[in-house]
């Protein structure tokens, strides 16, 4: 049986330690900031090599808590990609300022051509998203912001230990947003994420908003968004474990790579140069991709369309009246990107199914 995301592969790789860590936590019945959630924080800081960790209910929070820090409100126009998925886009509109869309690059990732198109007086910062893993272009992207004197907040769900010339990705921008969402390359038992920040002012920010403002006599009105006790300490023993699974998806990129070059109707990922892929994803352009999509979920092989419309385009922003030409790289990659099974667990066996499968389609196409 081939998985998109084989969970069950890696908890069982766990055992016995993750069952007795649940039991664990059971036994101390602490369930909310319990030791764990500092523990974790600090090596998560430690393993990004950032200053700061504040762990949050989950990614979208992440985004939405950092955007606050930065003061985004009303009035403010904040700048991100077109391709994505909408927790990028929301938590903009969430904190009261106007979401500005930009085309993206060949690597699926904001083009800093097109930001800069966008760039107007309201113009507060840029959400940069590192799809699928693949940094974004940092350096660019990083200069436009000082330039225009923009903050720049990183979107790293996807993209856990990514590194940009030998950086970790989230230690690049003002500050940056990870989600541990069980499929992700780091995931809990349900939803958990966190802001990463070298900034203390932010950090100090974030744990106040995420902590209703404080106790006592609260400093501020905030939210409450927390990192359970049993996702930290599930969390504290994945995370030894992140650099390996992550060699691992590479390892599977590269066996992609080899099996499906020679295939001329999938155009298959590169990666930027400078740049260590995480492979959250592994998305490659295909021809006719909705009838190969079908052909290989007939012969048990599942994929995914991460994602089938540019977000300007999605109903939830028919208000700004955008026309797929307004964004022609995303919207061409919209109707061609097919996500192949992706994981540390996946064998060459099942990737040689997978290939093989693919060459039968095309080759049986009339
Ligand atoms: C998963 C994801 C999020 C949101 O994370 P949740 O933990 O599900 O809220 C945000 N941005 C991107 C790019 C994601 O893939």
């Amino acid at each position: 049986m081939i998985q998109f995301v084989d969970l069950k592969a890696q908890h069982d790789s766990l055992q016995p330690a993750l069952s007795e860590t649940i039991l664990r936590v059971i036994d101390q019945s602490a369930f909310i900031q319990g030791t764990d959630v500092g523990q974790f924080e600090a090596s998560f800081a430690a393993i990004c090599g950032v200053k700061h960790c504040v762990s949050c209910g989950n990614g979208t929070d992440a985004l939405y808590i950092a955007l606050r820090a930065l003061g985004a409100g009303p009035g403010d126009e904040v700048i991100t990609t077109s391709h994505s998925w909408i927790s990028t886009s929301e938590t903009i509109t969430q904190t009261g300022a106007q979401v500005i869309f930009s085309d993206t690059d060949s690597f699926f990732t904001i083009d800093p051509d097109s930001i800069e198109k966008k760039i107007t007086q309201r113009t507060v910062g840029v959400v940069a998203v590192h799809l699928y893993g693949q940094p974004a272009d940092l350096d660019r992207i990083s200069s436009l912001c000082e330039r225009f004197g923009l903050w720049l907040i990183e979107d790293c769900a996807q993209a856990h230990l990514a590194t940009w010339r030998g950086r970790a990705v989230g230690t690049f921008g003002d500050a940056a947003a990870f989600s541990f969402y069980p499929g992700k390359n780091l995931g809990a038992m349900g939803d958990a994420g966190c802001v990463v920040t070298r900034r203390d002012d932010i950090a100090r920010f974030a744990m106040l908003f995420a902590r209703h403002g404080g106790k006592g006599n609260h400093e501020i009105e905030g939210i409450c968004s927390r990192m359970d006790t049993l996702q930290a300490a599930i969390l504290n023993l994945k995370l030894p474990h992140l650099a390996n699974w992550n060699r691992r998806r590479n390892a599977a990129a590269v066996r992609y790579h080899s099996l499906l070059s020679d295939v001329p109707e999938v155009v298959l990922p590169t990666v930027r140069d400078g740049a260590d892929h995480a492979f959250h994803l592994y998305v490659v352009r295909a021809r006719d991709r909705d009838r190969l999509r079908a052909y290989l979920t007939a012969r048990g092989i599942p994929t995914g369309v991460h994602y089938s419309r540019p977000l300007p385009l999605l109903a939830a922003y028919a208000r700004l009246g955008h026309k797929p030409e307004d964004f022609p790289v995303s919207s061409a990659h919209a109707a061609q990107v097919l996500s192949l099974p992706m994981h540390p667990f996946l064998t060459t066996e099942q990737q040689c199914a997978i290939a093989s499968a693919i060459r039968e389609f095309y080759s049986g196409e009339v």
